[in-house]
């Protein structure tokens, strides 16, 4: 990737793509990973690839919500902790909370790819954010060991950590599918997921939808969660947020018919 220089008008995209494929290789993905990308490429460039005002909105409720949650969790798949495991483990660091590998197509290999690139990426995290090194390196990665199931959910999809998602109050899954988010929230779970797609099943279902690109609105979650006087806003209005989101995609449309 070194002949793409940063002033490349795609050089954003070009990386992601870059780190999906070399996670990849790796062995961190299914084979679907990169189709899942794509069609959250699609939805981005609805958006003119950068963060929408509703958006914006939905970072900071997660922030609230996330800063006042008794038990929160960070729950990854292969996709998020190939484009942003650092950034990731750093948001856990900041909310002292576990990082939980949670993959929808689980195999033992898969498993210990995902979770030796988080081990690694500590360092990442800890060179981006050394002002919170100590406690990046203290971050729990879960998944090896499930000993817990989410409730109406077939498969191994289903195992998680009793003392990881099991028991979160607050759960942050940026990339979820959608009947894991449905058996999430009917746990009784706040689910804030990240998800480019404002008319997925996840984007619908979740509490709280964060209608954005995962690397470009982690950077604004991480400064708001520094900003510890944020509040839930308990009349959170999710469908309404989602509409703004789509009247945006279409403003965008108009303008460029
Ligand atoms: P659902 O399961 O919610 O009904 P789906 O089956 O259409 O949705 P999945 O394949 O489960 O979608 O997940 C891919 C989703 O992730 C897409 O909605 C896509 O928009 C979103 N997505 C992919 N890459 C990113 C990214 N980098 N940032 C934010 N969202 C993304
Ligand atoms: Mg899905």
């Amino acid at each position: 990737m070194g002949e793409v220089p940063p002033t490349h008008p795609r050089y954003a995209s070009l990386m992601a793509r870059k780190r999906l494929t070399d996670a990849a290789a790796t062995g961190m993905l299914a084979e679907s990973a990169l189709i899942a990308h794509g069609r959250g490429e699609a939805f981005d460039y609805l958006l003119g690839e950068r963060t929408c005002d509703a958006a914006r909105k939905a970072i900071a409720e997660v922030a609230a919500r996330l800063l006042s949650a008794e038990n929160p969790v960070i729950s990854v798949n292969g996709n998020t902790v190939a484009l942003a495991g650092p950034q990731l483990l750093t948001c856990a660091a900041m909310l002292n909370c576990p990082v939980e590998v949670n993959i929808y197509y689980r195999t033992p290999e898969r498993m210990e790819a995902l979770l030796s690139a988080l081990e690694l990426q500590r360092e990442e995290a800890t060179t981006l954010y050394p002002e919170f090194h100590q406690q990046i390196s203290l971050v729990p990665i879960l998944g090896a060991t499930p000993d817990g199931r989410i409730p109406n959910l077939d498969g191994p999809r289903a195992n998680c950590h009793a003392d990881g998602i099991l028991s979160a109050d607050v759960i942050l899954v940026p990339l979820e599918d959608g009947d894991r988010c449905e058996a999430l929230v009917a746990m009784g779970k706040t689910v804030c997921a990240i998800d480019l797609n404002p008319l997925s099943r996840t984007a619908k279902k979740a509490t709280i939808t964060i209608v954005d690109e995962l690397t470009r609105c982690l950077p604004l979650l991480l400064d708001d969660l520094i900003d510890e006087t944020l509040i839930p806003d308990e009349n959170w209005d999710n469908e309404q947020n989602l509409r703004q989101v789509v009247s945006e995609m279409l403003r965008i449309l108009d303008d460029a018919a």
